[in-house]
């Protein structure tokens, strides 16, 4: 007998057809005698949907308002689920991220996991239920309902899976596992068997939207063995755990691309010390997640910085920015959103050089230019034009040899 922790994403739950299947899918796990805690997402939609409707009724709505509501997607799909597979004989009970004893932090919105009381889910477990907890929500030490960030149901599934001590942990989505470039785009890209948490976690930080990245950094630290795979299928899917020597044979693992972020450049800042600690502690306090920084140093004593943000902080970086310009002088900004960020990813890396060349090298025999350039032990990460993202990720693809197995 196994203790299992699965999670079914929103796709999986999109409808009431979609949560008999789930239902049936857990009922066949079950009948092999194995513990087993199901978390789901809202409907797929439901979550936006919600911040829609949140924004039609107030333009900055508050924080705590918007977890009461946002938690309310996941609600419903843990009742339909229980009930679900109440209707086919299987004993179930649903939890909210509260009575499943999810204590967080008080940040409302992204709220970070301080720790689990397993306790009423071991008593239903022990008492042969299939237990279905809401993903996503927790609740903080005053009693409030919190949320874990977007996504954030995979973090609970894995918080779970470490808190119970599971044997198994799956994550169930709509695609097979983690490709080495998003099939849509890349047609020979192929499922990946396995791969480790930094390799998982470049990806995800790098556009991959297959998992939440906190959930990932998450399993890292405590070691949750996790795969990602299919609910419409019962393939094999993606394994992904603690690095393991054969994997540096191979130098790229996959090649990922963020859209979403936007270029930012501060021209003519005075070129000396403090200046570009002002800017970067201003983006800071507003809580802007910066990504590549890039400095040229100009003449006449001043130089310009260039990094990115997601798209969706652009004006309010700009915003921040104001005030430190008035200061130190120096302006003006311009935003350039019509970018993309395309990252090849290994922990090969590690042991093997060459790599930046080969990748700079194929982007060039294409005519593909080249932004800006960032690199970590196991990442590059360079910025292309949006409207050549998907050929360079073609491009990098080929160039890695990553369509042979
Ligand atoms: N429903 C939440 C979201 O859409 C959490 C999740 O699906 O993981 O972000
Ligand atoms: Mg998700």
């Amino acid at each position: 007998m196994a203790r299992i922790v699965q999670k079914y994403g929103g796709t999986s739950v999109g409808d009431t057809d979609r949560i008999k299947n789930v239902a049936r899918r857990i009922k066949e796990m079950q009948a092999g005698g194995h513990e087993l805690v199901v978390v789901v997402s809202a409907r797929s939609g439901v979550t936006n949907e919600l911040l829609a409707r949140a924004k039609a009724v107030c333009e900055f709505p508050s924080e705590r308002e918007l977890d009461m509501l946002l938690a309310t997607g996941e609600q419903e799909t843990i009742a339909l689920t229980a009930m679900a597979l109440q209707g086919i004989g299987v004993p179930a009970v649903s939890y909210t991220g509260a009575q499943a004893g999810i204590f967080t932090d008080k940040v409302h919105t992204k709220a970070k996991i301080k720790t689990i009381n397993a306790k009423p889910i071991e008593k239903d477990l022990k008492a042969g239920k299939v237990v279905i907890v809401a993903g996503f929500q927790g609740i903080n030490e005053e009693g409030q309902i919190t949320t874990l960030g977007r996504g954030g149901s995979d973090l609970t599934a894995i918080a779970l899976a470490a808190a119970l001590k599971a044997d198994k942990c799956e994550i169930y989505t709509d695609v097979d596992g983690v490709y080495t470039a998003d099939p849509r785009v890349v047609k020979d890209a192929r499922m990946l068997p396995e791969l480790s948490y930094d390799e998982m976690l470049e990806l995800a930080s790098s556009g991959s939207k297959v998992m939440q990245t906190r959930s990932v950094e998450f399993a890292k630290k405590y070691g949750v063995i996790f795969e990602v795979r299919s609910s419409f299928n019962h393939n094999p899917g993606t394994i992904v755990k603690e690095e393991v020597a054969y994997m540096e044979k191979v130098i790229v693992r996959g090649v990922a691309v963020d859209k979403d972020q936007a270029k930012i450049i501060v021209s003519n800042i005075p070129d000396k010390p403090g200046s570009a600690a002002k800017v970067f502690r201003a983006l800071s306090d507003s809580n802007i997640n910066v990504d590549m920084i890039v400095q040229n140093v100009g003449r006449q004593g001043v130089a310009n910085l260039t990094f990115t943000v997601p798209q969706t902080e652009t004006a309010r970086a700009v915003k921040a920015l104001e005030p430190v310009l008035a200061a130190i002088g120096g302006g003006p900004v311009t935003v350039h959103e019509y970018i993309a960020k395309l990252s090849v990813v290994g922990v090969g890396m590690k042991t093997h050089s060459g790599v930046a060349a080969t990748l700079f090298q194929a982007l060039a025999d294409a005519d593909i230019n080249i932004e800006l350039i960032s690199t970590s032990e196991i990442k590059i990460s360079i910025v292309v034009d949006q409207g050549r993202a998907d050929e360079a990720a073609r491009v990098a693809h080929t160039a890695f040899q990553l369509d042979k197995a």
